[in-house]
């Protein structure tokens, strides 16, 4: 009797023994998890966001000493350089200072007339000429240009608008029409934002691309596309590249384009017409005369980079992003303060994957699959660092199983939920849904679908390139004061520190504590990925589905 259920044991001990090492391998749930630490990551923060390091801002001393206290970190860390020996990726960029001629004269045979740069219209160049020139174009309106075949939709079909300036509206059929069986209804896909129109008009050969601003349809008003454009802007320093921008590229106000449409019998109600499937554009009665001069600087910024090297599988990666830049000085407060400091937007995010970097290197366990901790430059001048390592990949993006992203953290205590954006993406919310469940925490519902969110922060560039993009913020139900007080925190950074010279690092009200839980989540996603062999996938209706190649 003794004998056998010894036998029994030992048997049943094996079995156990090969279930776990077969499908969990050595994954250990809590290992790394205990290194976390509020004061390390308050610690960073404070550093980063300190006046010393200016704001942050790509070519200036804030760059130059975040770049090197982010390398020797990763060094003291012991994480290794992530590109060959170096802790860094040189991005090439170029500030552009467009100075736009006062009006755009308007020539048609229903009379001329003048708009007004900044009040009817913003325009800017990513073109580094000396001078571009609108000089008598032809303007043709299409639609909300775009070509999407997965939705049987193609505003440029027949129209040839080579040398042209194009007129489109902004968002998609699903947010204008109303109908949710449209696009995908209320929210957002990438043919509705405002960097796709500019992309398709150049792959159309336009020479100028006008959005039409609606502020339902943009999620913002026109003073933001006023405050944002038209200045002094840095952008990739695309010397060299074949790839063709339309010269000009700017938003016109509704009011403004209804003028232009009106050229043409009926011309607004095109407007509601696009709307329809099979809408057809067409030229506009008016030519279009203006120009702009050109100063451009070129310089060079970084991308800051360490790795981890994967114990089984060190040539297939997972990529933590955040971005270390921030607005730099600036424009002074009442107070006469002019140093946007960006603590929570985003030394929070930056402080939050450092963390990320010190817990794998703290595992019993070293992780299977290699791990990346990219720091990305210019987020705030259109996702720069991370467009340019998305178009030149120290890894590559074959071999890349996921990109996870922070960009601020919340600074208001514990939340049981997190948001994300673009909700129905990819498998990554499946993993994030089942660290969530092990806490009785939750997804918050998005809520505002239709602002594009999912294409406004650097994981969308690792979308770009078919990468598994996932990111992570703070939720609003807030333990244990709840969603009322949770959203009234949201509302206050929206209003008074988001971009703004406020935005600071303060220790008396800070509670970092819930940002710490998220950054948790987030780690133990990249690590549960780095102990598996399985490629997270886009889910279906993703527009980034058809561009995975794995
Ligand atoms: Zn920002």
């Amino acid at each position: 009797m003794q004998k056998i259920l010894s036998f029994h044991l030992v048997v049943l001990i094996a079995l156990i023994f090969t279930a776990c090492s077969s499908s969990e391998s050595s994954f250990d749930e809590q290992d790394g998890v205990n290194s976390f630490n509020k004061d390390s990551l308050s610690q960073h923060i404070i550093t980063l966001a300190s006046d010393d390091f200016q704001g942050r801002r790509p070519f200036t001393v804030g760059e130059t000493k975040t770049v090197e206290y982010l390398t020797q970190t990763l060094k003291n860390m012991g994480v290794e350089p992530g590109n060959g020996n170096e802790y860094f990726q040189k991005v090439p960029m170029v500030e552009i200072t467009p100075t736009s001629d006062p009006t755009m004269k308007v020539t048609s045979a229903k009379g001329s007339f003048t708009l007004n740069n900044m009040s009817d219209y913003v325009i800017w160049t990513e073109n580094t000429d000396s001078v571009i020139s609108l000089n008598n174009e032809e303007v043709i309106f299409a639609g909300f240009g775009v070509v999407a075949p997965e939705y049987n939709w193609n505003d440029y079909a027949g129209l040839d608008v080579k040398g042209k300036v194009v007129l489109v509206m902004v968002n998609d059929p699903g947010f204008s029409s109303g109908d949710t069986t449209m696009f995908k209804g209320k929210e957002m896909t990438y043919y509705g934002r405002w960097t796709y129109k500019f992309e398709e008009a150049a792959r159309q050969g336009a020479k100028g691309c006008l959005i039409v601003h609606n502020e339902a349809a943009a999620s913002y008003g026109f003073n933001v596309v006023q405050n944002s454009w038209g200045r002094s802007q840095q952008h990739l320093d695309t010397r060299g590249s074949k790839e063709y921008r339309c010269p000009v590229e700017g938003w016109i106000t509704e009011t403004a384009a209804k003028k232009l449409l009106n050229t043409i019998p009926d011309g607004e109600s095109l407007l509601v017409k696009a709307n329809e499937k099979g809408f057809k554009g067409t030229l506009l009665n008016l030519k279009v005369t203006t120009s702009m001069k050109v100063k451009a600087v070129f310089n060079e910024s970084k991308n800051v980079i360490g790795k981890i090297t994967g114990s089984k599988r060190p040539n297939e990666y997972i990529i933590y992003t955040a971005h270390w830049d921030h607005f730099g000085i600036g424009k002074p407060d009442a107070k006469g303060d002019s140093i946007y400091n960006g603590a929570l937007d985003n030394a929070s995010g930056t402080a939050a994957i450092l963390e990320a970097a010190r817990a794998f290197k703290s595992m019993k366990t070293q992780p299977e699959r290699s791990i990346v901790f990219l720091f990305v430059t210019g987020e705030e001048q259109g996702l720069l660092g991370s467009a340019y390592y998305g178009q030149n990949p120290v890894y590559p993006v074959n071999e890349t199983v996921a990109n996870l992203n922070i960009d601020v953290i919340n600074n208001f205590g514990p939340t049981k939920d997190v948001s994300i954006a673009g909700e129905g993406q990819s498998e990554l919310e499946d993993y994030l849904k089942k660290e969530l469940d092990k806490k009785g925490r939750y997804i918050a519902p998005e809520a505002h679908p239709e602002a594009g969110h999912y294409f406004r922060s650097d994981h969308f560039s690792f979308a770009k390139v078919g990468i598994p993009a996932l990111t992570i913020g703070g939720g609003i139900d807030a333990i244990p004061q709840g969603k009322k007080y949770g959203q009234k925190q949201q509302e206050l950074y929206n209003d008074n520190f988001y971009h703004q010279t406020t935005d600071q690092y303060d220790a008396l009200t800070w509670k970092l504590e819930g940002g710490l839980e998220d950054t948790i989540l987030l780690f133990q996603i990249g690590k549960r990925l780095a102990f598996e062999t399985t490629w997270p996938a886009w889910k279906d209706g993703s527009e980034f589905k058809a561009l995975r190649k794995k």
